[in-house]
């Protein structure tokens, strides 16, 4: 399967998600230690945010209670995963907590190409295949405020084992370090304060000089009415 390996894009001078003629969709990549909120803001995010999709993934888990098929993840068998990987359908796929995870490749072009921004909730090994396959991606590590406070978070939400969280704990310790290989971090101790920084990341993002859409500003500046896309002669 064939994706571009950039999503760079343009955005109008407002930030405002525009029509698929527009522009190129964003690739925002998200990653944190299980248990510190990230599905909770990732959820919070794509309600708030126009012109935001989130990517679903595949795994072979087995659903929480009140997971739901094709709207949280696709839960797929062992074989499954393995034919799709044969068939080259995930940008990036790796083994987390003992299951198989990963991003597919065509509803993700899909939604670029039609300027759509694209959310990745990823562990850290998804997102630096990722970043290598996207240089234009954004990438944000979301941190709880300490140990004390995962272990707790990871206890109230009560859908893994002790044995289960007691392995998410331990690699906590090895991911921690890959905050440098994020451009943004987020400390998640208060919801509304972490949604405010996210949402502040991704208008910003989309404001940037080099995401601008060079045909506006042409047009609206620089060009004469009869040199307007469209009429210009000297494009291909
Ligand atoms: P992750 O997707 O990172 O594994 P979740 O979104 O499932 O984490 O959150 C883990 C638990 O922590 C859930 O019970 C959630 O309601 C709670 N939680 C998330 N963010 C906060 C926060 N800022 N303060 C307190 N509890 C939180
Ligand atoms: P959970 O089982 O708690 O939903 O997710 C476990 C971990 O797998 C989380 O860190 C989550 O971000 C990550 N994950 C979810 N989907 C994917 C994916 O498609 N690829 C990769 N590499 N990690 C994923």
């Amino acid at each position: 399967m064939s994706s571009s390996t950039t999503t760079s894009s343009a955005v109008p001078v407002s930030g405002q998600p525009r029509s698929s003629t527009d522009r190129r969709g964003i690739l925002f990549i998200i990653s944190a230690p299980s248990g510190t909120g990230k599905t909770t803001l990732c959820k919070q995010l794509t309600t708030n945010l126009p012109g935001l999709w989130h990517s679903i993934s595949y795994t072979t888990r087995t659903p929480r209670s009140g997971e739901e098929h094709g709207r949280d993840y696709y839960f797929i068998k062992e074989r499954t995963f393995q034919e799709m990987i044969e068939r080259n359908d995930f940008v990036e796929w790796a083994h987390v907590y003992g299951h198989l995870y990963g991003t597919p490749w065509k509803s993700l072009t899909e939604k670029i190409d039609q300027g759509v921004d694209v959310l990745l909730d990823i562990d850290v090994q998804g997102a630096m295949q990722v970043k290598k396959r996207f240089e234009d991606s954004v990438s944000i590590f979301i941190l709880p405020p300490s140990m004390t406070v995962l272990k707790s978070r990871l206890q109230t939400r009560a859908s893994d084992t002790p044995e289960e969280i007691q392995r998410r704990l331990q690699k906590v310790k090895e991911e921690v370090w890959s905050y440098r290989e994020y451009a943004y971090i987020v400390r998640n101790e208060d919801l509304g304060r972490s949604l405010r920084d996210l949402e502040s990341i991704f208008w910003s993002e989309r404001l940037k000089t080099k995401r601008l859409n060079m045909t506006w500003l042409e047009n609206n500046f620089i060009l004469d009415d009869e040199q307007k896309t469209g009429d210009r002669k000297d494009l291909p």
